[in-house]
């Protein structure tokens, strides 16, 4: 099985190419297939088996460009996690006019209020914490969201951003694609996908 079979547009194609990525990896072979096809997926696999680039890529896929507006949030537990997934979309997007922003604490909040206005992203890759205050401060626009990524959200949880994550989603449209993926699938995990999934499937690396 090779990227050059798969329902992709010359774009990634090409920008896959470059990044070395022939064949996809476990992970991505059965993510892959079923976030083209709109299903919710819960992932369980590790840091390293090719995570990032299983939802960063059929996401590409559907991105619509001239829609200048926010259409994916991604939520990650870590700034250097945020800046990570942003670069990945941005590698695999480099032929596709994909914007991408990463938000995290430590930062003013004011810097990332106009940069948000000036530069409308299609990504936004966010920690929780920021997240919930850019939305509770009206920074961004959510109602263009068409996917929702909870990236490692075993670590997140963890981290004690139960509160700030519900928050987010409740905002969000309902009318959306979610994919979670974690590495452990604890109690709160499993509750928190009962709670704003719909059917997902799951998946086991
Ligand atoms: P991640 O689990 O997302 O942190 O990815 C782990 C590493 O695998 C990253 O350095 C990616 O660049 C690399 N990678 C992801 N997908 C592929 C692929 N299909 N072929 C080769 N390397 C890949």
């Amino acid at each position: 099985e090779r990227f050059k079979d798969y329902p992709l547009d010359n774009e990634i194609k090409k920008a896959l190419s470059e990044l070395g990525f022939k064949q996809p990896l476990e992970v991505q072979a059965k993510t892959i297939p079923m976030i083209l096809e709109g299903k919710d997926l819960i992932v369980k696999s590790q840091t390293g088996s090719g995570k990032t680039a299983a939802f960063a890529i059929p996401i590409c896929q559907k991105i619509d460009v001239a829609l200048e507006s926010p259409q994916v949030l991604v939520l990650a537990p870590t700034r250097e996690l945020t800046e990570q997934v942003k670069n990945d979309f941005a590698d695999i997007s480099k032929y596709k006019e994909i914007k991408c922003c990463a938000l995290y604490g430590k930062q003013p909040m004011a810097d990332q209020r106009k940069e948000l206005k000036k530069n409308t992203p299609h990504v936004i890759v966010a920690t929780p914490g920021r997240m919930m205050d850019h939305i509770l401060n009206k920074n961004v626009k959510l109602q263009d969201i068409k996917y929702l990524v909870i990236d490692e959200a075993d670590e997140m949880l963890m981290m004690g951003f139960k509160m700030q994550i519900e928050t987010i989603i409740e905002k969000l449209p309902k009318d959306r694609v979610t994919l979670l993926f974690s590495a452990t699938m604890p109690e709160d995990v499993i509750s928190l996908s009962e709670q704003y999934m719909i059917h997902p499937e799951n998946i086991e690396i």
